[in-house]
């Protein structure tokens, strides 16, 4: 026998998520309070770290600690977005996929990868436009081009 606390984990776990929209809405709030110019700054380096870890990869603690450069204090609140961003953008792949794709012709696959929707084409995407018929097309330049009659 112990003298251990019983913990109940499903009860702990509903009161970190909890604490964790709690946390969100205040940094909202934060974010609405912040000064535009310094709110635009942040977000500009975060995203450019972002990326950076994206098309260089990286563990979680070298994209808070070595990148970003703080503490151990931010692990936690940071984990949330930051082991998303960790684990799942990875860019660097990206150019194999796309020729993989465009070798096997794999349609289906264009949109997620941001290529145009013209058929034969797997240009990247450089707009995207209503057509007369009420739908919407995403194409290349190329293409966007090509189509104009099709313009709503
Ligand atoms: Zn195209």
């Amino acid at each position: 026998m112990t003298d251990e606390p019983k913990v109940d984990w499903f009860e702990a776990s509903q009161e970190l998520g909890r604490l964790m929209d709690e946390a969100n809405a205040e940094l909202d709030k934060m974010a609405d309070e912040c000064d535009p110019m310094l709110k635009l700054a942040v977000t500009r380096w975060a995203m450019k770290h972002i990326v950076d870890h994206a098309m260089q990869g990286g563990s979680y603690r070298y994209l808070i600690y070595q990148r970003l450069g703080f503490g151990p204090e931010a692990y936690a609140p940071l984990c949330d977005s930051g082991m998303v961003i960790s684990n799942e953008f990875d860019i660097s792949g990206m150019d194999t996929i796309k020729e993989v794709v465009k070798e096997h012709t794999i349609y289906v696959l264009k949109p997620y990868l941001n290529m145009c929707d013209e058929p034969g084409c797997y240009n990247q995407v450089g707009s995207g436009w209503p057509t007369k018929d009420g739908g919407y097309r995403t194409t290349c330049y190329q293409h966007y081009n090509s189509n104009k009659d099709q313009h709503r």
